[in-house]
């Protein structure tokens, strides 16, 4: 299968990392922000949130920690024959080098993959064009536009991104699992 994978809060705890350095950055109460979790979208509309990200997203991309197992999964996935392409919607206006970023980091842990497709905003399209049979992505908006074109998605469970109808996993185990009964 030609497996299609995000990058922020699907392998990595982008989110996790970013919002200490929110803290830091407008001086807030850490305890609060971890206590209100704010969605990405509150967090744009704070005032020089563009100052933020040019000061603090290469960084926040680079330490993001990654989620549990998944190096051994996509490694596993990818010795029983699936291409792994990665899809993130990184773009030119928040790195200087959306792919040099990516692929130093992927390259860095070690991360198995045969492609890495940055500023992704139509992700939908995309999968189209390169033949995906599985998308795994914590955005709804993502998950339900590449839903809509017939194929199989799984939204990776996020601190704010829960209310969706999608199909959800939490893990990169219960990801492997799904793979494994895709086949019966
Ligand atoms: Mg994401």
């Amino acid at each position: 299968m030609n497996i299609a994978i995000d990058i922020d809060d699907t392998i990595t705890n982008t989110y996790e990392t970013m919002v200490p350095m929110i803290a830091l950055f407008y001086d807030k109460d850490l305890n609060k922000l971890l206590h209100n979790k704010p969605s990405y979208k509150e967090l744009y509309a704070l005032p020089r949130f563009k100052e933020f990200s040019d000061q603090c997203y290469e960084t926040i991309a680079s330490i993001a920690p990654l989620k549990n197992g998944v190096v051994d999964i996509l490694q596993r996935l990818k010795n029983e024959g699936h291409k792994i392409i990665f899809i993130t919607s990184r773009n030119n206006q928040e790195f200087k080098n959306p792919y040099q970023t990516c692929y130093d980091y992927l390259t860095k842990n070690q991360i198995p993959f045969d492609k890495l497709i940055v500023n992704a905003s139509n992700k939908a399209e995309i999968c189209l064009k390169e033949h995906i049979d599985l998308f795994i992505d914590d955005s709804t908006k993502h998950c339900q536009a590449v839903s809509k074109k017939g194929i199989t998605t799984l939204q990776f469970n996020s601190v704010f991104e829960n209310n969706s109808k999608l199909n959800k996993v939490t893990t990169w185990e219960e990801v492997y699992h799904q793979v494994q009964n895709m086949y019966i």
